[in-house]
């Protein structure tokens, strides 16, 4: 955070007081349930309300207010960070954007006090990574209003919410004779049930159900956005969501972090503290850098609120690449604190556990992958000057694009396999060019409000890019795995 943001940091420092003294994340995680106690201080604190419009109770800090808050919070417990994120994120971005000052004056006030919070619902038994296969349908009634029939799946905050913006298909509605569209519906909607709370691996505390929708009779002054257009809205809406969760997994990197950092300075092997082993202290580093990586993309992300297709491209490299670190440096903390790290009350499982998800849900990597893949074999990114590492970066992955573009030319946007390649790739570049503007001579750094040491940390990082980006080139001159694939698919069969 830089100076301008001192606001933020001093209010981030008090929700860190309240979340170190009064929260506990293995009590919640065995308890399967946040204390509504938690959810009514964060709301008094205004931890809900942070990217909500000023003029109704928000404080109107937007996605880096809310990237702030949710990983203050993750860094003492994922569920309790996800169930304000879900709220921040998915749940109210659509209504905040698109919805009409009435809708405004109708729902934000009660999720701003926290008295509501809000859940997003797209995902069904038959759509989940293809959301274009949603069943759940909207249907124009005789009189006016509007019928939502269908069932929904993994819907975050469920059991708590009491508004839920539900993607569901629109045909006939509006203009649009397809098409999808966003609708708001309220708990206490006649024909809506909540099924029962999922079991999970990890993030216990957060609620996860069912959601069932029978003949759920509305006025047609719920639909959010124009009629036909929910694709397109959903894009949207899931770009601001994946920004946060990725705070959520900086939070959770960063407390897996601490709890590396703390047993090694403790425990004693060979005659002396495993801080002092050469090879923990470079893979303390490693975790290091590869969290100021995550940090320096999800800020330059959350800058880029204002355009949309931007930001919607980033935080698809934001998304992907913070819940892989988070994952990596959760199992490295684990791994440091040795056999202790396996035991549930060392605290790193819980981290472990709770780090999976965030690798599937919002869009499984691959899938985004995939589609960074495509969106940079339309629209290459023009290698720039940096004067540091990122340009070496930047000119292979140019050379690669324009290889793919002349070797396959218009086929090369069928090519799945070629497209997720290239995703990695690019999400590499692209995290390395987040990091430049650290990776500066320390006098820069402080003229832009940084710390000296950044410097440090960005040009370990960016080393450690330019290795993802050696893998995935490597991984291109590998045999062939297509026979071995079908090989495997015939023998289960
Ligand atoms: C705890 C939890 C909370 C959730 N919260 C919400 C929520 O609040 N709202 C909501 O709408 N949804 C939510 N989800 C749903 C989540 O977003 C989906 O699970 C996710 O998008 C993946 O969809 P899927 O599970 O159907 O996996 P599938 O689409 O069946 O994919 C399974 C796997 O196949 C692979 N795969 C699929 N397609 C491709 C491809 N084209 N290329 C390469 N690999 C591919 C990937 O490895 C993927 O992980 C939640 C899920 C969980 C578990």
């Amino acid at each position: 955070m830089t100076p301008e943001h001192q606001p933020l940091s001093d209010f981030c420092g008090v929700l860190a007081s309240f979340l170190a003294a009064r929260v506990d994340p293995l009590a919640i995680d065995a308890a399967g349930a946040i204390p509504p106690a938690h959810l009514d201080e964060l709301a008094r604190l205004g931890a809900l309300s942070v990217s909500l419009p000023a003029s109704h109770g928000g404080a109107e800090l937007g996605l880096v207010g809310a990237t702030a808050v949710v990983d203050v919070i993750a860094r003492r417990d994922r569920a309790l960070a996800t169930t304000v994120g879900l709220h921040l994120g998915l749940g109210t971005r659509a209504l905040v954007t698109h919805g009409t000052a009435a809708q405004h004056d109708r729902w934000l006030p009660s999720l701003a006090t926290g008295e509501r919070i809000a859940a997003f619902s797209a995902t069904e038994p038959a759509a989940g990574s293809d959301l274009s296969k949603i069943a759940t349908r909207i249907t124009p009634t005789a009189t006016g209003r509007l019928r939502v029939d269908g069932q929904k799946i993994f819907v975050t905050n469920g059991g708590l919410a009491g508004l839920f913006t539900v993607a569901a298909a629109s045909p006939g509605l509006g203009e649009a004779s397809a098409g999808q569209s966003l609708i708001v519906l309220e708990r206490s909607d006649a024909g809506l049930a909540i099924g029962p709370e999922e079991h999970k691996l990890g993030l216990r505390g957060s609620s996860t159900t069912p959601l069932f929708l029978d003949a759920v009779e509305v006025p047609a002054d719920r639909l959010l956005g124009p009629p036909g257009h929910g694709q397109e809205l959903i894009g949207e809406v899931l770009a601001w969501g994946r920004t946060i969760m990725a705070a959520g997994c900086a939070g959770t990197a960063h407390a897996a972090l601490d709890l590396a950092r703390a047993h090694v300075r403790e425990r004693k092997q060979f005659g002396r503290a495993l801080a002092h082993q050469p090879v923990v202290r470079a893979q303390l580093a490693e975790m290091g850098a590869d969290l100021f990586t995550m940090r320096a993309l999800i800020a330059h992300t959350a800058a880029l609120e204002a355009d949309r297709a931007a930001l919607e491209r980033a935080s698809l490299v934001t998304k992907v690449i913070a819940s892989d670190l988070d994952w990596q440096i959760c199992d490295r903390a684990l791994q440091l604190l040795g056999g202790m790290g396996y035991i549930e009350h060392s605290g790193a499982p819980l981290l472990l556990r709770d780090a999976r998800i965030t690798r599937i849900f919002e869009g499984a990597n691959d899938v985004l992958l995939t589609r960074l893949g495509l969106l940079e074999a339309q629209h290459p990114k023009a290698p720039s000057e940096t004067g540091t590492t990122a340009d070496a970066i930047q000119q292979e992955v140019h050379g690669v694009v324009a290889f793919l573009r002349d070797a396959l030319g218009l086929s090369l946007f069928r090519k799945h396999a070629e497209l997720h390649w290239l995703g990695r790739l690019v999400a590499a570049r692209d995290a390395a060019l987040a990091l430049v503007p650290y990776a500066r001579l320390p006098e820069d750094t402080a003229a832009l409000g940084l710390d000296g040491a950044a410097c440090h940390w960005a040009q370990h990082a960016l080393a450690r890019i330019e290795r993802m980006v050696c893998c995935a080139l490597l991984d291109r001159d590998a045999p062939d795995a297509e026979p071995l694939a079908q090989a495997l698919l015939e023998e289960h069969a």
